[in-house]
This record gives C-alpha cells, sequence and structure tokens, in this order.
C-alpha cells in the first residue's frame, strides 16, 4: 500500500469518525482566535474556553486589547500556563495589529509569524480556521501519529507537516488537522494498551518490537533508541569477532566478500557473520592443532633419527 493510499484509507476512517470536526477553541473571529490560540500553548483547550470569555469581555478588539495593561491581562488569564509572558505577547500583539494591520488580523505566514507569542503552528492554525486557507499545523499529537501510522518518518514537525501535505489533499488539509487531534484525543492513552484494537493502527501502523504497546511519546522515543543501541552494539561485536577470526586466518578474499555481502543484506550478513565467525575459529584452532601436532610429530622424528645416527657412530 502505497503512503497515499494508506493516507485515503485512514482519511476515510477520520470522516466516518469525526465528519464535522468543530474548532475546539471558542472565538467569534480572527482575533479573538488568534488570542486563544496564543494562550493555548501549553496548556489545554478547556482551561483557554475558561478565562477567554472575562479577557475578551475586556478586549474584544485589538484596539480594545492593547489598551489594557499587562497587569490587567495578566489578572484575567492568570490561570493559563506561563500567563506573565502570554500577557505581555497579547498585549503587544494587539498594538501591532492597530499598528500595522489596520487593527485586523492580517491573512500570511510571514505577517502572522512577526507577531509576538505567534510561532508558525498557531499561523497555521489562524490561516486554516480563521481564513480556511489550506494549512497543516502540525502538534505533538499529529507528529506521533503521522509517525506511528506510517505516514512520516518523524524526525521532525517540519519533515511531518512536509510529509502530510504531501499524502493528504489539499482540500483535506483543514479538517484532517482537527480530525487526528480529535482521534489521538479519544483514541490514544498515555498507559500500555494494545496496537491490535485501534481502527487506524491495527492495520497502518508498522511492525514493530513488542514494546509496540507502550504508546507515549517518550517511550517510543527510548524504545526505537534502545533498539538502536542494542542492534549497533551487536554488530560491532559480530564484526569484531569475524574480524579477529579473519586476520588469524588471513584470508582477503574471504573478507572482502563479506563486506560486499554485509553492504548489500546487513540483517543476513550479522547472522552469517556469526556463524562464520565462530566455523573459522574452528577452522583456525583445528588448523593449529593439526599443524602443532605435525610439528611435534617431525621434531620426534628428527630426534630419533639423530640418536640412532650416534649410535651407529659409537657401534662403529
Ligand atoms: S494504537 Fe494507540 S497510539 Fe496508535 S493510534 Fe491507536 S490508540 Fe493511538
Amino acid at each position: 500500500m502505497t503512503p497515499a493510499e494508506k493516507a485515503a484509507r485512514i482519511g476515510e476512517q477520520l470522516d466516518a469518525l469525526y465528519p464535522k470536526p468543530p474548532i475546539p477553541l471558542d472565538h467569534t473571529d480572527p482575533f479573538t482566535l488568534l488570542i486563544a490560540v496564543m494562550l493555548s500553548a501549553q496548556t489545554t483547550d478547556k482551561k483557554v474556553n475558561q478565562v477567554t470569555p472575562a479577557l475578551f469581555s475586556e478586549g474584544p478588539t485589538p484596539a480594545a486589547m492593547a489598551a489594557l495593561s499587562v497587569e490587567r491581562i495578566l489578572t484575567l488569564i492568570k490561570e493559563v500556563g506561563l500567563a506573565p509572558t502570554k500577557a505581555k505577547n497579547v498585549k503587544r500583539t494587539a498594538e501591532l495589529l492597530v499598528e500595522r494591520h489596520a487593527g485586523e488580523v492580517p491573512q500570511t505566514l510571514d505577517e502572522l509569524e512577526a507577531l509576538p507569542g505567534v510561532g508558525h503552528k498557531t499561523a497555521q492554525v489562524v490561516m486554516a480556521q480563521a481564513f480556511e486557507i489550506p494549512a497543516f499545523p502540525v502538534d505533538t499529537h499529529i507528529h506521533r501519529l503521522a509517525e506511528r501510522w506510517g505516514l512520516s518518518s518523524g524526525k521532525n514537525v517540519e519533515t511531518t507537516e512536509k510529509d502530510l501535505k504531501a499524502v493528504f489533499p489539499e482540500d483535506t488539509w483543514i479538517r484532517r488537522h482537527l480530525q487526528i487531534i480529535y482521534f489521538g484525543r479519544e483514541h490514544c492513552p498515555a498507559q500500555r494498551h494494545d496496537p491490535q484494537v485501534c481502527p487506524i493502527c491495527s492495520w497502518a501502523a508498522p511492525p514493530k518490537d513488542d514494546s509496540e504497546s507502550e504508546t507515549t511519546a517518550s517511550k517510543d522515543v527510548k524504545t526505537s533508541k534502545n533498539a538502536k543501541d542494542a542492534k549497533d552494539a551487536k554488530t560491532s561485536k559480530n564484526a569484531k569477532a569475524s574480524k579477529d577470526t579473519k586476520a588469524s586466518k588471513g584470508t582477503k578474499t574471504s573478507k572482502d566478500a563479506s563486506a560486499t555481502k554485509a553492504s548489500k543484506d546487513p540483517k543476513a550478513s550479522k547472522d552469517a557473520s556469526a556463524t562464520k565467525a565462530s566455523k573459522d575459529a574452528k577452522a583456525s584452532k583445528d588448523a593449529k592443532a593439526s599443524k602443532d601436532a605435525k610439528a611435534s610429530k617431525d621434531a620426534s622424528t628428527t630426534k630419533a633419527s639423530k640418536a640412532a645416527k650416534a649410535e651407529k657412530g659409537r657401534a662403529s
């Protein structure tokens, strides 16, 4: 199944589960959405929705918000995470909207990202949800699930955004973003669970080792790191055994052949290498034993012959 085919099937499941995913942050226009998204960093949407009614009643527009003091804004949003920094950013952003954009929220990524407290993800959320301009904001849920479902390497959020934009049709980006967030929140528990019962991972997740059932992001990273470390260590150990044995035999041809095979098939080579190392070691041991035996035999033959000669000399 190609990534695009997989994405299409995942898309069908998400559409069935969340036909019209609502925007989780309460707002009335692009400005209130922008402020709500700014407040949502490291805070639950629920908490943001609890503080914004009071904030927006005192600062419903950029001009009104800019007129509030930082201290007043801080008082109104003090329950959200990073409130002091957010209070300053909210005031300065409101001022800049008045100064630079005639009190309107701009509709380009560059202009949005130039506002304090507005990063790439926040800017994309505003573009998508306030103006319906196709964008695919990637948060931690989306980043993790895209990797789980084999739609992206999971290297970083920038790569994930690019990969998801490539496999999902542009006219689905806005709802896919929300659908994956809802799916992650509702279906992906923080504790161990069985991926085989998951409606999507059960068929879409590339096979991993037995630790698959550990689902937290940190565990994913740890598992993958440990597996890689163990593999590297084993490969290195086998390579060393093979190298030592070969050195004792001094067979360059065999070494070259082994290197070529390793580059073609690392796993097969790893197993073969271990077996060969053991065989080579045995052969080397046998050869040495046989050589020692011969040397001993020759020495004793020579000694006997010398003794016979001496005896013969004495007799004559
Ligand atoms: S298997 Fe677990 S982590 Fe994967 S999508 Fe399903 S619930 Fe989420």
